[in-house]
């Protein structure tokens, strides 16, 4: 494929993708400003992330550290490009994380909040965070039972290099929209219970839900970022349960 028509591909599923969001926020009577996409860039070429950058893509989310660092670092001469940590971190990583990611939505426990703030006071920088639940009760995926999260959040002021924003979720895999709406509802209905009885600095704004095949439903139920990978590049060579370990579903239809 010539360079100039994977260009006008991708553009063109970036301007399917903004109108398709802008019509679930009027469907919602919402303002789509207040829904950020995050493009999701894994497994995805340096060559055609250089094209995301020209067409105007200023931050990407990276399931993988050690992927995210290696294109962070070859792309180190794009001013003002986010990386954006959105899978399960290693505490034995956190060190390398905490010195290119400006954002790390998968927070699920004290030891990596832990590791991330010492790494982070080290460098003199800090980190947006979002709180990762498991709102569809699957084994297989990370992120922290929904009744565990209160008692959770309440511990995160102790390290002040994390600024944490909101939650993150993957809503259950399936094309029953009876079955991943609840885990939306229960993503955002969390959130309103915390802002209710959050910590001093810790602020409740942010609700990360919804990715290629479920993005509209969950601004329905108040996302506030949408994760879109296959949607905008494409479907992705290696198999998801590369990413997520211990899944096994096949990929929704987009
Ligand atoms: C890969 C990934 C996405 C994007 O998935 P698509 O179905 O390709 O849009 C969103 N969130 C997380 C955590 C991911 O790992």
């Amino acid at each position: 494929m010539s360079e100039h028509s994977s260009t006008s591909i991708l553009s063109s599923n970036l301007a399917a993708i903004r109108t398709r969001i802008t019509a679930a926020c009027e469907r919602a009577g919402r303002d789509p400003s207040q829904v950020r996409l995050l493009p999701v860039s894994k497994t995805v070429d340096e060559a055609r992330l250089r094209d995301a950058y020209a067409l105007g893509l200023r931050e990407l989310g990276e399931n993988k550290v050690q992927e995210a660092q290696a294109k962070s670092e070859a792309m180190a001469d794009l001013p003002e490009l986010r990386w954006v940590l959105i899978g399960h971190l290693q505490t034995n990583k956190a060190k390398y994380a905490a010195r290119f990611v400006s954002e790390f939505q998968a927070l699920d426990s004290l030891r990596a909040a832990a590791a991330l703030d010492t790494q982070l006071q080290k460098q003199g920088r800090a980190l947006d965070v979002l709180v990762q639940v498991n709102t569809s009760g699957e084994a297989s995926k990370f992120g922290l039972p929904p009744e565990e999260v209160v008692a959770f959040v309440r511990q995160l002021p102790a390290f002040s290099a994390l600024r944490v924003r909101g939650l993150m979720t993957l809503a259950l895999f399936s094309d029953d929209e009876s079955k991943v709406r609840p885990c939306f509802v229960r993503l955002r209905e969390l959130r309103e219970r915390l802002r209710q009885d959050a910590p001093d600095g810790i602020v409740m704004d942010e609700l990360s839900m919804g990715m290629s095949g479920d993005f509209e439903l969950a601004i329905a139920e108040g996302a506030t970022t949408v994760r879109v990978g296959t949607a905008i590049f494409g479907h992705r060579p290696t198999p998801d349960s590369a990413y997520w370990p211990g899944f096994a579903g096949a990929q929704k239809p987009i």
